[in-house]
């Protein structure tokens, strides 16, 4: 079950859209106490944050940006703030989509369930396949001619993200996106000891040189 967290000043806004998530079959949360709410996101962990823009002492703008510091939760700015310029100012800033007050209850539901859907991502398939290895996913092991080997998670998802973009350059602030979980940021040396285990483990089966570093690019298979 998919949990909500709402940011919203007002309590009858807040109670409505609580009711109205939970009867959508969602777990709804709200902030009633708006400072340091991007911790109380934090300990919340939800799968969407719902941001309201005008809130007692600070805008939600600046907020989001607080939260994007520690959080890729996805969130939807319900605001009663109608100008493009607020909208592209906050879709900007780290939001995933812009909803307007007085909202259109099934269409504001859509919008919810299309970004939660694109949080998800495509269902994954169990392998992976580039040039010569197989990436297998549920069993965490990458194989190739010369034998197998065992993959931590964030090794796993190195090696995923670059197979998926095979042939292509990714960036390094690409990996540490694809690293992030919805609550913990990886920074740059973790990235570089991952990639530093990843690839000893692929030349011991037999792939030296597999990951290919493009010097003030990324990385390519
Ligand atoms: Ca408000």
């Amino acid at each position: 079950m998919d949990k909500i967290i709402i940011i919203e000043d007002d309590p009858a806004i807040r109670e409505e859209l609580a009711l109205l998530l939970e009867n959508e079959g969602y777990q709804a949360t709200a902030v009633t106490d708006f400072s340091d709410v991007p911790r109380q996101v934090l300990a919340a962990a939800p799968g969407l944050i719902l941001l309201d823009l005008g809130l007692p002492g600070r805008d939600g703008m600046s907020l989001c940006l607080d939260i994007r510091k520690v959080s890729r939760t996805p969130i939807i700015f319900v605001t009663s703030r109608d100008s493009a310029s607020d909208e592209l100012r906050a879709l900007s800033l780290g939001g995933d989509d812009y909803i307007t007050k007085p909202y259109n209850i099934p269409v504001l539901l859509a919008r919810i369930r299309a970004v939660l859907r694109r949080a998800g991502g495509p269902a994954e398939s169990d392998t992976l396949e580039a040039e010569g290895l197989t990436l297998h996913l549920t069993r965490g092991t990458v194989s190739a001619g010369g034998g197998s080997a065992e993959l931590t998670r964030n090794e796993l998802k190195i090696l995923a993200h670059l197979m998926a973009h095979a042939g292509q350059i990714v960036s390094r602030a690409d990996l540490i996106d694809a690293l992030w979980d919805s609550q913990i940021y990886i920074d740059d040396n973790t990235l570089s000891v991952n990639m530093t285990r990843l690839r000893a483990k692929l030349e011991e089966i037999g792939l030296p040189g597999f990951i290919k570093t493009r010097r003030g690019m990324g990385y390519q298979l």
